[in-house]
């Protein structure tokens, strides 16, 4: 494949971001929850686990430990007990008190707005804080890449970093901030509905004539070959 002008690159990214648009307009999030400081908690726990499943522990979590000032005080021994169905529960038990206190002791028991406070939380990364930004407050400062958007990225060859953190520079560099937005999520949709890691449907996929993987992504059948005019139909 001849190599790609960063201009083309560029105008092959935005014009995906038109059609995640068309496709996916008004997603929401998934997960369940009620202000910034349960955002925080739900996008913590979300971490290597699904949604639903997060969904499902959290209204006894939140009806037991409903705020930043209860969460603190809390023994993280029965917060595990309370989320122990979904992934690393006990490190994330801990990160919820955790992060919790030093909302109470450093944010006098408000959810920090800045990237660089959300990021000194324990279990935080840019990741988490980006959603919470976004989702939590309406700031747009980065793009959260999740597993989808990661892998989505490499498949469009957006970027060949090997972590998502990397990768989430690339695109900020690729979009234009404007778009940055709805990435998060509208990438999320499309990788489940469409580009997913084992089986991607390349075939009657929105971007296979924009997407360099078409049809070689791992895991992808093989497009149809076009049958070659039989002697018979050729006569016809
Ligand atoms: S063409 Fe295939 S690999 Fe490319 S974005 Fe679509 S589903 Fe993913």
């Amino acid at each position: 494949m001849p190599r790609e002008s960063k201009r083309a690159k560029r105008e092959r990214a935005v014009e995906m971001c038109r059609r995640m648009g068309e496709l996916y307009p008004a997603v929401e999030s998934a997960l369940d929850y009620h202000d910034p400081f349960t955002l925080v908690i739900c996008v913590l726990l979300s971490a290597q686990t699904t949604d639903a499943a997060v969904n499902k522990v959290t209204p006894e979590l939140f009806r037991r430990w409903p705020t930043a000032e209860a969460m603190a005080q809390a023994d993280p021994a029965e917060i595990a007990e309370v989320i122990r169905t979904i992934g690393f529960f006990r490190a994330k038990s801990l990160h919820c008190v955790e992060a919790s206190q030093m909302i109470v002791s450093d944010y006098g028991g408000e959810v920090p707005q800045t990237m660089e406070e959300l990021t000194r939380l324990p279990g935080v990364g840019r990741k988490t804080a980006n959603i919470v930004l976004n989702k939590g407050f309406g700031i747009v400062d980065g793009i959260a890449v999740d597993t989808h958007v990661y892998r989505i990225s490499r498949r469009m060859r957006f970027s060949n970093a090997p972590t998502p953190l990397q990768c989430e520079q690339d695109l900020l560099k690729l979009l234009p901030q404007e778009l940055w937005g709805p990435v998060n999520e509208q990438w999320i949709h499309f990788g489940r509905d469409t580009c997913s890691a084992q089986r991607p449907k390349c075939e009657g996929c929105p971007l296979v004539d924009l997407c360099p993987s078409a049809f070689k992504a791992d895991g992808n059948p093989k497009p149809p070959r076009k049958r070659r005019a039989t002697k018979k139909a050729a006569d016809k």
